[in-house]
């Protein structure tokens, strides 16, 4: 199996970050990248580059006004007398039926849902090295490869098609699903990220080709908060082609496994041709995030449930956060693909 990863991803380096109001150090670091690369290469994978396909695999699922947004809102930031380094927003519209602002204050609120997507210089390139790791990861999928990683950074699944959210601008899940519908007539994205994956669901909540499946901390007390309830199926013709399982804080690999199973034969019915995997590492029960108790071993397992669906399979790398345990959870979900 190849590793798909672009040096550009490190270079997006935020620092701002706010945690119950507190400001604290941005989680979301390029460190990340050095212990996930370590742990991929050292189980043989062969590390590639993605090319540069330019814009259409983010313009696939994104709108033309945020992409324009993500791309020039740094610069015109700094035209701001007295404005912070990063972007960050300071006002949102409410429930978004307000008018779409020119201004670039007005426009960080309404293109940005909280302050965990702060903006710096290199936020957009590497962000868009991103998407072409994953979208190249797809591509060797639809070439033949039987799975292929997608070492991506800044993450993607909290990202909607006009919004970021959470350390995510691009939903990098998504367009690898995008990609892979060139051959699959459907796919499933299962998402086993702490947090739900509000962004991805959000893409396809209308479609039924896509399949949405995600297992996570219930938000009724967790971030994203406003999404990922069991109530949250899908509406006009996707009614029914998403599917949330929440947890209850601290459950472990037995009920996260449980859970799992559930999700399987959701998919397997479904026969999608082909499985988007968005493998959030920060259900780790030593994760800075503490929101569940999945251990090592854990992701071992379940990574052997996902591999019994047989599919083709894209993994692309999600949250999971800088702890002594980071490379070897890792290496445990991967080792399963490895050969
Ligand atoms: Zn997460």
């Amino acid at each position: 199996m190849k590793v798909v990863f672009s040096e550009a991803q490190r270079r997006h380096d935020p620092t701002f970050f706010l945690s119950s109001g507190a400001q604290r150090p941005n989680p979301e670091v390029p460190r990340r990248c050095d212990i996930l690369l370590e742990a991929a290469l050292g189980l043989g994978l062969a590390q590639v580059a993605p090319p540069d396909t330019g814009l259409a695999p983010v313009a696939a699922v994104h709108t033309p006004d945020y992409i324009h947004f993500l791309r020039r809102i740094y610069e015109r930031w700094q035209h701001i007398e007295g404005a912070s380094a990063e972007v960050i927003p300071n006002i949102h519209p409410d429930r978004r039926e307000g008018a779409y602002p020119a201004s670039a204050v007005g426009q960080a609120g309404y293109h940005m849902a909280d302050t965990a997507c702060p903006i710096s210089a290199e936020t957009y390139e590497a962000a868009l090295a991103s998407a072409h790791t994953a979208f190249h990861a797809a591509q060797l999928v639809l070439g033949g490869e039987r799975a292929a990683y997608a070492l991506c950074r800044p993450p993607g699944h909290h990202a909607f098609a006009d919004l970021a959210g959470g350390f995510c601008y691009f939903n990098n899940s998504g367009i690898a699903a995008q990609a892979l519908r060139a051959r699959h007539e459907r796919v499933a994205i299962l998402d086993v990220d702490l947090h739900h994956g509000n962004g991805t669901q959000g893409l396809f909540y209308g479609r039924r080709d896509v399949y949405t499946v995600s297992i996570h901390a219930d938000p009724i007390r967790f971030y994203p908060f406003f999404w990922g309830h069991a109530d949250e199926r899908g509406e006009g013709e996707g009614l029914g082609y998403n599917l949330n399982l929440p947890l209850a804080r601290k459950t472990g690999d037995q009920g996260f496994l449980a859970a799992l199973d559930r999700a399987l034969e959701h998919i397997a019915a479904f026969t999608p041709g082909a499985l988007v995997v968005a493998l959030g590492l920060d259900a780790f029960e030593g994760d800075p995030f503490g929101g569940l108790s999945v251990t090592t071993p854990g992701f071992a397992a379940i990574a052997g449930r996902i591999a019994g669906l047989g599919l083709p399979m894209v993994i692309v790398q999600e949250g999971g956060y800088v702890c002594d345990e980071l490379g070897a959870n890792l290496a445990s979900f991967l080792k399963r693909f490895a050969i």
